[in-house]
């Protein structure tokens, strides 16, 4: 038995496991446990769980602590890469190399990433995700600028905006691309969870107490400067143009689930119309549309920590369930309850917050989409209009994007955004970019 991430849903997937009398094998690609919400700073560099974690300090602890409790009872593998999923067998490249594993069921919980969207200057030296300027502060202690704005969509936005000015940073600027309507028209449905919703509240209220105005509905965005970032500008609601001086901007749009694992596992695709992304398809109990094959946390669709660990826990128990061991079936029933009322607010949240795809309307021809393949919005138009390219792989195969290092999962969202543009076509038709081997860069040296 293998999982897959020892974030929240990986690390409650394998203490379940462990409870039902099984020693699964964890592997994750981080050096220790925790995913990215309750990521650790490197060994040595202690700080206290409240400086780093806040109002998430006691669940940090209580992830924390799951793998030193379990100790002997579950095979973990940190700093080992899973780089492929072909039929019942996984590829992973960690301290002892290349290794092949054969697993008889397989627990994806690989969690998610920054979502990103191309605007003018956003491959300057100095231009972060908002996840990555949170993982400089978070995990090193240090500030990805003297004066840094940031820009985004979603609850990220004034939580790493205040965790940025309580460590000291200069704040330039603080953009929320979201209209303030569609956050006010969702507000009953966030109430769902009124302590999640209390604690974003806190900290738009913390940051206005501390005189960051957050500017909402912002509708194109440029970063300006010559070799790395000087300034960055923005037009309101009503077109008005803004700037402002900063050496650093960190920007993203929500999250996409990192999904590539269970392309390559065979797993079933939906595409999610509300935050316009294509995942894994999962029954309510994580299990995919493969036999054997257990779906958790931000890797199947964005929940959120706290579901995260549900879904761990959930997918677990459907494993032992179908091994014919003990399940606590008690527990899987108060499990889809607390998941139900979560999804409530789920959905509430992204519709409040949804994908900002406007921003990709005018991005002119000259913009690079692709930073890996150096390929632009205008050869992606042309690649469409006149080659036919329909499809977003067929696009791949006309002009590289997608191929390079990140595999797509850095430019795909915007490259099947700018392909639904042209006539006849929408943003479900034209597809998903289909996983390839390795997921990741490897080194070719050693492979088996
Ligand atoms: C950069 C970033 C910052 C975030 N910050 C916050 C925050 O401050 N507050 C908040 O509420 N939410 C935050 N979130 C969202 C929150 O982290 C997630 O909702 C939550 O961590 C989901 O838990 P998970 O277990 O599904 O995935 P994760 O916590 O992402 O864990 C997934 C794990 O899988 C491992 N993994 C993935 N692919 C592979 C592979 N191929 N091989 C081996 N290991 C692999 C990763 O190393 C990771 O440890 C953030 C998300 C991101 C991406």
């Amino acid at each position: 038995m293998i999982v897959i991430g020892a974030g929240p849903a990986g690390l409650r997937a394998a203490e379940a496991l462990v409870r039902g009398g099984v020693r699964p094998i964890l592997i994750d690609e981080a050096e220790q446990p925790g995913g990215q919400i309750y990521r650790q700073p490197p060994r040595g560099a202690a700080r206290p769980p409240e400086a780093l974690y806040g109002f998430e300090a006691k669940k940090a602890v209580a992830v924390h602590a799951i793998l030193a409790r379990l100790g002997d009872a579950v095979d973990y593998r940190p700093r080992t890469l899973v780089w492929n999923v072909s039929g019942q067998r996984i590829d992973t490249l960690g301290p002892a190399g290349h290794r092949v594993l054969d697993f008889e069921r397989l627990v994806i919980a690989s969690g998610a990433m920054d979502r990103v969207l191309p605007f003018p200057g956003w491959t300057l030296p100095g231009v972060f995700t908002l996840g990555g300027a949170q993982i400089a502060l978070k995990a090193q202690g240090v500030s990805v600028g003297r004066r840094v704005a940031f820009v985004g969509a979603g609850p990220l936005l004034p939580l790493i905006a205040y965790q940025y000015a309580k460590a000291g940073a200069e704040i330039a600027a603080v953009l929320d691309v979201t209209p303030f309507s569609a956050k006010l028209k969702h507000a009953p449905g966030l109430l769902a969870e009124a302590g999640t919703f209390a604690k974003g509240l806190w900290y738009t209220l913390r940051n206005a107490a501390a005189g960051l105005t957050v500017h909402s509905g912002v509708r194109a965005i440029g970063v300006e400067g010559e070799g790395r970032v000087h300034g960055l500008w923005w037009r309101d609601a009503a077109g008005t143009r803004h700037s402002v001086a900063c050496d650093a901007v960190g920007a993203s749009f929500g999250l996409r689930s990192e999904t590539q694992l269970a392309d390559l596992a065979g797993c079933a695709f939906m595409f999610d119309a509300v935050s316009r992304q294509w995942v894994p398809q999962r029954d309510g109990t994580g299990r995919s549309s493969v036999p054997g094959v257990y779906l958790a946390g931000d890797g199947a669709g964005i929940g959120g920590a706290d579901v995260a660990e549900l879904q761990g826990e959930r997918a677990a128990l459907a494993v032992l369930e179908d091994v014919g061991k003990r399940a606590d079936a008690a527990r899987a029933i108060a499990l889809d309850r607390k998941l139900a009322r979560q999804a409530r607010f789920r959905d509430a949240l992204e519709r409040a917050y949804p994908y900002p795809s406007h921003l990709l309307d005018d991005i002119a021809d000259d913009e690079i989409i692709c930073r890996c393949e150096g390929i632009t919005a205008g050869t992606l138009r042309a690649a469409a209009s006149e080659r036919d390219a329909h499809e977003i792989n067929r696009l791949k195969a006309f002009t590289r994007i997608g191929m390079g290092r990140c595999q797509g999962r850095v430019c795909g969202h915007a490259a099947a955004e700018i392909l639904a543009r042209t006539p006849g076509k929408d943003i479900a038709s034209v597809g998903r970019l289909r996983g390839n081997p390795p997921v990741k860069p490897i080194p070719v040296g050693g492979l088996p």
